[in-house]
């Protein structure tokens, strides 16, 4: 999608039939609004007064037909008629505004669907870089704007065009005199609408800008609440929404200034029109030029037609408001989506991984894993260690194919990663994260969560390896109990047991524990790493950890320094080196003895 208005005009297809008969609609009120007028200047100036009358001669009959030909049967004509008009205007104001709001719902449903299913297949990297709180901004708040201005905003300025074109073939062949003079300030208000427009547009950019910033305050406030109370920080985070919010109040308040002005001058120019159609209708209907019913339908007309189109500075400023809605939509939309390169394989995977002088960085010109080369056979276990900031979750990263490597490369089974599709090579690649996240559904739901067909057999016998069972078990509601928004009713410990059962239910070949298990207590940990060892297919697995105590029993160690391996080997390879796994080892006080389970 190149543009903001093909996006516009890509939502509205199929829906334009319902359109055209929202336009046939609105038409037709126009028409009716005006004919009241008409009925009020017959009755005046025919019925009352006796002049000739202006309808066509099977109208005329009709009338003295209905009314007996006699005044007062000709008024009680007038008066049912005006009724009737107002009948079936209602009903089409019904159909019109009925009509466009199904319009709008749909397009803004359709706008909803593309949204989510085209962040669903964006790179993580761009994902992260619009940030939670604006993307939620732009799915609700920015939707919502571009489904008010179609379901209200555009039938106005139907409406208004339709009056104003009506306006003019009525009211010409009645007084050509009089249609100039009641439609002197039109252009003006035009004119005045657009240059409202211009400046409301450059504020609403702003504001809507400020919005977001507001959001993305309030929403990594709520997200960190933890981080947050921890540290005490909420005064300086209480501050930081403040100052978000002061400004998109003084942003508002400008754009509030702006619409005063506009609404306070267009309302002098329409007051200062009327009284200029009235005066000079007044002085012609004196001179003798023009009728009394002509002088009222005028005068009637230039409030019924001037309302509608000061609307129009309000409508071209929503306009502004969606065509910024729409930019920032499309923004989205335009971003490319992930895409594997042609021809890429969905390969049997056993978990036999290779890193080959593997480096990487986020941005260019930095790197965060240097040379990085090891290799892993199926079954076997790889520790990484290292200091905060050493590299390990982006050697995770890069194994998820959530970011390819800047050189070198990943080998699945001798096969490049860049040739293996990235759903398929994340289906085989399974990950408990140190922060997991749960859904506020049942604990059975968020266990199943990775395979939602799960007998309830799969899903206790995975919650045992994970140590989780008898928690649940105890639990008043066990499997079923539901767990909080992101699993607040759950410890640190019990999440974690969730996330490691819901991988170990995907039984992948090759499985991540990011973190996960140091923060469990030393026993469970041993316990879990156990029943690992004890499956039938025993996964590659990679832990991560800064606890030497949960890695001395892998196949292999990898000691990450400054994106660099510094040392690799097994626990008593590096022990005999006396270098940093060495030091750790003595420094944490670990010792093999307190742990069970022989090598996971
Ligand atoms: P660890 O898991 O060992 O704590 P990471 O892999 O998270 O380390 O980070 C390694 C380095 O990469 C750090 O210097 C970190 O600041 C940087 N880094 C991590 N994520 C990003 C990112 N999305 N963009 C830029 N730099 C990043």
């Amino acid at each position: 999608m190149k543009r903001p208005r093909s996006l516009f005009f890509s939502l509205l297809k199929g829906q334009k039939l319902t359109l055209c008969i929202v336009l046939f609609c609105m038409a037709l009120t126009a028409l009716f609004t005006f004919l009241p007028q008409q009925i009020i200047r017959y009755a005046v100036d025919v019925v009352l007064a006796g002049n000739p009358s202006f309808l066509p001669p099977f109208l005329e009959s009709a009338v003295r037909f209905l009314g007996h030909n006699s005044v007062l049967g000709r008024l009680v004509v007038c008066a049912l008629a005006t009724v009737a008009v107002a009948l079936v205007n209602s009903l089409f104001t019904y159909f019109r505004s009925k009509l466009s709001a199904d319009v709008a719902e749909n397009i803004a449903f359709r706008l909803r669907c593309r949204l989510y299913d085209h962040m669903q297949r964006l790179p993580y990297d761009t994902l992260l870089s619009f940030g939670t709180g604006d993307l939620l901004q732009r799915c609700t708040s920015d939707v919502e704007t571009i489904r008010k201005f179609i379901s209200v905003q555009i039938a106005e300025m139907g409406r208004a065009i339709c009056l104003l074109a009506c306006a003019f073939f009525i009211m010409w062949p009645m007084s050509h005199t009089m249609t100039l003079i009641s439609l002197a300030s039109v252009p003006f208000l035009l004119l005045y609408s657009y240059f409202y427009f211009v400046l409301a547009k450059k504020n609403f950019l702003k504001a809507e800008q400020a919005e977001s910033d507001m959001s993305v305050a309030l929403q990594e406030n709520l997200t960190g609440v933890r981080v947050v109370r921890a540290f005490a920080a909420q005064k300086a985070e209480q501050e930081k929404f403040d100052r978000a919010s002061a400004r998109f109040r003084d942003l508002s308040r400008r754009l509030n200034d702006i619409m005063s002005y506009y609404w306070s001058i267009s309302d002098f120019v329409i007051y200062a029109q009327v009284v200029l159609t009235v005066w000079i209708g007044t002085t012609m209907a004196l001179a003798g030029t023009l009728t009394v019913g002509t002088v009222i339908t005028f005068s009637s007309y230039v409030t019924v037609l001037l309302w509608p189109i000061r609307q129009m500075g309000r409508i071209l400023a929503d306009l502004g408001k969606t065509s910024v809605a729409l930019k920032r939509i499309n923004d989205i939309l335009k971003t490319p989506i992930e895409t594997d390169t042609p021809g890429s394989a969905a390969p049997d995977i056993s978990g036999a991984i290779e890193f080959d002088h593997v480096s990487f960085g986020y941005q260019e010109g930095q790197t965060v894993l240097h040379d990085i080369s090891f290799a892993v056979k199926p079954g076997q276990t790889v520790a990484i260690l290292g200091a905060t900031g050493s590299g390990k979750t982006t050697l995770m990263l890069l194994l998820q194919r959530l970011y390819d490597p800047t050189s070198g490369r990943i080998l699945f089974d001798g096969q490049p990663s860049t040739s293996i599709q990235r759903a398929w090579l994340r289906k085989h690649v399974g990950i408990v994260l140190q922060e997991p996240f749960l859904y506020s559904r049942s604990v059975f739901d968020n266990i199943a969560i990775t395979r939602p067909s799960s007998r309830e057999a799969d899903v206790q016998s995975v919650a045992k390896m994970a140590s989780l069972h008898d928690s649940i078990l105890s639990f008043e509601q066990g499997y079923q109990t539901l767990v909080g928004e992101r699993g607040v009713t759950l410890s640190g410990g019990q999440k974690q047991r969730v996330a490691i059962a819901r991988m170990l239910l995907q039984d992948t070949p090759i499985m991540i524990f990011d973190d996960s298990l140091s923060a469990l207590d030393t026993e469970t940990d041993a316990a879990i790493r156990a029943a690992l060892a004890k499956r039938r297919h025993k996964a590659t697995t990679f832990i991560i950890s800064h606890r030497v105590n949960s890695v001395w029993q892998a196949d292999q160690i990898l000691v990450l320094e400054q994106g660099r391996i510094a040392e690799q080997g097994t626990h008593e390879e590096l022990l005999a080196k006396d270098g940093l796994y060495a030091k750790l080892w003595r420094l944490q006080g670990a010792s093999g003895e307190s742990l069970e389970g022989g090598k996971a």
